[in-house]
């Protein structure tokens, strides 16, 4: 008798939970209610949040929800449609032309995340035949686009500029389009891409350079992002980012030429087949560049608090506002988090396939409002209960 195909289905669900409980990966969605700046209630208890990445508390910023409720009256909870049709209400023109001029390039393209604005990107500027070479600890969503987009896919190590030479010399020729992407601040290390090198290496071998800025607008270079090293901006044509993390809000970017705006517009089937944002998200991202460009001193906060926790507990001075303590095992992660959790603070702890095997970690984001009691109170328990 053949089985019925419910069961064969949740059969298979079972057996694959059973193999990701046995390597200690199970994951859980845990309700969880931000109730301030810094704070958050899960289980019916208020903890001290370090894993957010609303770097700047904007999220929870009372001109940045009065926008976004403003935004919902005027314009509807939702966009209704694709913004090739009728969801390209005027606030997404207004965000487009703030973040181009901000990151200052001729255009912007919004879209609904960051993870769709990747998925769209690099499928419309390279294809089967062209070349994609990628840093290895670039986040999922870049590898995810240049999996779909059928070119040929490279791996340098990370931040290795003589490893991305040596691959284009050996292929750069043999392929007509190459695109270079990478993380200008890398998600779950912290580190920053070495940008004005990748610029010089991209323009000597004609490749494009690509970055996602999703943790460096708002934190890095007065709020500039990862595109600024040593006060000089690299030239990158492309440039990716987000409005989840420092921006307090929702929806993807690219900032770029008008003529590869204009591709996007015409190409990119995550724009194109996807409804645009609602309204009060964008609002609400408005309201949040606002206070991005004008307010340095809110921008500069969250690295100084990441480098003073550095400096408390002798770790390497942080190049962004995301500080990684590696622990190896995920046992090692899961139980220096729970610990934490008990003195009413919660980190996160990243576990493969997120990060590669026994590299498991806390991961520990610092923000504008932390205050530097905050941040000692998070040491001295490290330090006492030898988490590291
Ligand atoms: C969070 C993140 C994304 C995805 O952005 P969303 O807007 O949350 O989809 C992309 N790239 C990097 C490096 C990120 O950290």
């Amino acid at each position: 008798m053949t089985q019925k195909s419910p069961e064969t289905l949740n059969q298979f669900a079972a057996q694959k939970l059973e193999s990701i409980a046995q390597r200690g990966l199970t994951r859980h969605l845990i309700d969880t209610d931000r109730t301030d700046a810094i704070h958050l209630r899960r289980n019916g208890r208020d903890y001290l949040s370090f894993c957010c990445n609303d770097y700047l508390n904007l999220a929870r910023h009372p001109d940045v929800q009065a926008a976004s409720a403003t935004a919902a009256h005027a314009y509807g909870a939702g966009a209704g449609s694709s913004r090739l049709v009728t969801g390209n209400h005027s606030l997404l023109a207004q965000l487009e032309r703030a973040l181009a001029d901000f990151k200052q390039t001729e255009d912007c393209v919004v879209f609904g995340s960051g993870y769709l604005a990747n998925l769209g990107i690099i499928p419309t500027l390279v294809g089967p035949g062209d070349l994609v070479i990628a840093d290895e600890l670039s986040h999922a969503c870049l590898l995810a686009g240049a999996r779909i987009s059928g070119a040929k896919e490279l791996i340098f190590k990370h931040n290795d500029l003589e490893h991305l030479a040596e691959l284009l010399s050996k292929h750069r020729g043999d392929h007509p389009n190459c695109l270079i992407v990478t993380d200008g601040v890398f998600s779950m290390d912290g580190d920053r891409a070495p940008v004005t090198a990748l610029a010089a290496l991209a323009e000597q071998h004609g490749a494009w350079l690509m970055t996602d800025d999703a943790h460096g607008l708002g934190t890095l270079n007065d709020g500039k992002g990862s595109a600024i090293e040593n006060g000089v901006r690299a030239n990158i044509p492309l440039q990716m980012g987000t409005l989840s993390k420092a921006a307090g809000s929702y929806g993807g970017y690219l900032c770029c030429s008008k003529q590869v705006a204009d591709l996007i517009r015409n190409r990119a089937r995550t724009l194109i087949y996807s409804t645009g944002l609602p309204p009060a998200t964008v609002g609400a991202s408005l309201k949040a560049l606002e206070i991005i460009a004008s307010d340095a001193e809110r921008t500069r906060k969250p690295l100084e608090n990441a480098r003073l926790f550095c400096r408390l507990l002798n770790l390497p001075e942080a190049q962004s506002p995301i500080v990684p303590l590696i622990l190896g095992a995920p046992e090692n992660a899961l139980r220096a988090a729970a610990a934490l959790e008990k003195k009413g603070i919660l980190v996160s702890a990243i576990r493969p396939p997120t990060v590669p095997e026994g590299t498991a970690r806390l991961r520990l984001t610092f923000t504008a409002e932390h205050t530097a009691h905050d941040i000692e109170t998070l040491a001295d328990i490290i330090r006492t209960e030898q988490l590291i």
